[in-house]
């Protein structure tokens, strides 16, 4: 399923089936998960690569086919493919351990055709083994949702102090659904912030453990020490700002957003902290997912033909599912 052009739906093309070139395997999909960052891309909120593109950074597959020089892969081993799909190596960002800001990265569904679609080409080395303990539907949010996530949840803790405790989650979607469950289990209390009225959210988020569920309009019923965004709502900066203790932090996971309105300098005072996730390290990915091998999370997804990949998107779009979408060929 591929977008010709930002604004457009998602059109079914045939194409030969590419063969992996040195250091690429090629892998045949069994579950895509659909990220929002996938309409950023349809909808023209990031630049168009200028070439049709097939969407889908949450990939999961079997490896099919391996390229020159391909040796720690092998044909039939199941593997995922994330967001962040070639990086440099040179740039001054990329020796200092941080790819995710690569100057020249690939990402995977934008710059590189992704996992709409019944095959891709990766380059091996971005490539990560997934834990048995899921089936490839769940495996797949884990992939940017999970990974993503986790890395504004390890953020958080970083800037707030490893004892926060009250973690907040504004936007109760695919990433925040899984995030919860780690911080409950890490034994923190998730306080979820929903679209007003969003009752399945909401429901969702107090079956996997959340103290307190509502809608992101309400004020929490104590303050947080941090807060993750996920909704790509420009207003709830601001907002969580002021949900947030003196010292808190206020994390932006997500790629895209809205304007932020101005707010008086009293909400950033007292040393609270606002920052911003970009993408992922291959060693982020490593780390998640050996958190989500030991701690089992309950993936909740509602499953699409990769025909209907344009209805997906537009559920996602308006928040009609619980959880994360995935595509299956
Ligand atoms: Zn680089
Ligand atoms: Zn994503």
């Amino acid at each position: 399923m591929a977008l010709r052009a930002p604004g457009l739906p998602l059109e079914p093309v045939q194409r030969p089936l590419p063969a992996p070139g040195a250091g690429q395997v090629r892998i045949a999909v069994t579950a895509c998960g659909v990220c929002r960052t996938d309409l950023h891309v349809v909808d023209g909120d990031l630049a168009f690569p200028g070439r049709a593109v097939v969407p889908g950074h949450e990939v999961v597959g079997r490896v099919d086919a391996t390229g020159a020089g391909v040796h720690d892969l092998h044909p039939g081993q199941r593997v995922g493919v994330p967001w962040l799909g070639w990086t440099c190596g040179r740039c001054d960002h990329c020796r200092a351990g941080r790819e995710n800001l690569c100057r020249e990265a690939r990402f995977t569904g934008w710059q590189l055709d992704g996992g709409y679609a019944s095959h891709l080409l990766a380059d091996a080395r971005f490539v990560l083994p997934l834990p048995d303990r899921y089936a490839d539907e769940q495996a797949a949010p884990l992939l940017c949702a999970g990974l993503i996530g986790h890395r504004a949840y390890a953020m958080a803790l970083r800037l707030t102090g490893a004892d926060a405790h009250r973690i907040g989650l504004y936007g109760f979607g695919a990433a925040a659904h899984l995030v919860a469950q780690v911080a409950v289990h890490d034994g923190r209390s998730v306080f979820a912030f929903t679209r007003p009225g969003d009752a399945a959210a909401q429901a969702l988020a107090r079956g996997l453990g959340a103290t307190w569920a509502g809608d992101s309009d309400a004020a929490p019923p104590a303050a947080l020490d941090a807060a993750i965004l996920f909704a790509p709502v420009g207003a709830l900066v601001p907002a969580a700002l002021r949900d947030v203790r003196a010292g808190g932090t206020v994390i932006c996971a997500g790629i895209h957003m809205s304007d932020i309105p101005s707010f008086p300098y009293a909400l950033l005072w007292g040393e609270r902290r606002l920052a911003s996730v970009a993408n992922l390290t291959r060693a982020d990915g490593e780390a998640f997912l050996r958190v989500a091998a030991e701690v089992p999370l309950a993936v909740t997804t509602r499953r699409y033909a990769l025909a209907d990949a344009n209805l997906a998107l537009d559920d996602l779009r308006h928040g009609r599912f619980a959880g994360a979408a995935v595509l299956v060929p």
